[in-house]
């Protein structure tokens, strides 16, 4: 990476409803003309401010250490990239009733040892919570967090109830997100595109139809 985004300013949708689900869904029209949202390690950076999955200091130190180590980062990225691409693939597999690939298992679980080895009980107030550890300015900080959240779906009953958008027959949108209606109704990513997108093609077929309901 010859330069460091700096200014990143692509805008993530956050309409996974979880951190991991978000993740996967930082790509667009990932099986026909892919539109990369994690594009520098900036982005990625971004990405975990604007979840909250890092704090603003931590992630300011990041964007310093990346600037000093510009290979380095772009070695996270990939691992980033390589990381939700698994994940994309083992929360569409259990969308659509197969048993993910035990490589991309693997993959996961070989993600959450690394993550693991950077948790740390940390004071909180009068008590203590599970932090991690941030003195070593690690670049793969921003993953830690996503793997947990990944973790915690696979192993809660909230994995039934993670979807994956209806336009994802027609490989038009491939994002996942976690139907929390109570009816468990939600088959778009975002009813604002995709919702309208799929109404806007009823009417159509209704209308070349002839009238008819
Ligand atoms: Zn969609």
């Amino acid at each position: 990476m010859a330069t460091l985004d700096t200014t990143p300013s692509r805008v993530f949708d956050l309409s996974g409803g979880r951190l991991c689900l978000d993740f996967t869904n930082t790509v667009s029209s990932r099986d026909v003309k892919p539109r990369e949202r994690l594009a520098s390690y900036a982005d990625l950076l971004a990405f975990a401010r604007a979840t909250s999955a890092l704090d603003e200091r931590l992630a300011s130190r990041l964007l310093d250490e990346a600037r000093r180590r510009p290979g380095d980062a772009e070695g996270v990225l990939r691992q980033a990239i390589a990381l939700r691409e698994a994940l994309f693939r083992i929360f569409l597999a259990r969308v659509e009733g197969r048993e993910p690939a035990p490589a991309d298992v693997a993959h996961l679980s070989a993600a959450l040892s690394s993550a693991l080895a950077h948790r740390r009980l940390t004071r909180q107030g009068e008590g203590y919570a599970l932090g991690w550890d941030d003195a070593s300015a690690a670049l793969e900080a921003p993953l830690w967090p996503i793997v947990e959240s990944a973790i915690e779906l696979l192993t809660s009953g909230e994995l039934e109830r993670v979807r994956v958008c209806g336009l994802h027959e027609s490989q038009e949108c491939s994002w996942l997100f976690l139907d929390q209606t109570r009816a468990r109704t939600r088959r778009w990513c975002s009813m604002k595109d995709c919702g309208n997108v799929a109404k806007a093609r009823r009417h159509q077929a209704r209308a070349k139809g002839g009238g008819g309901a």
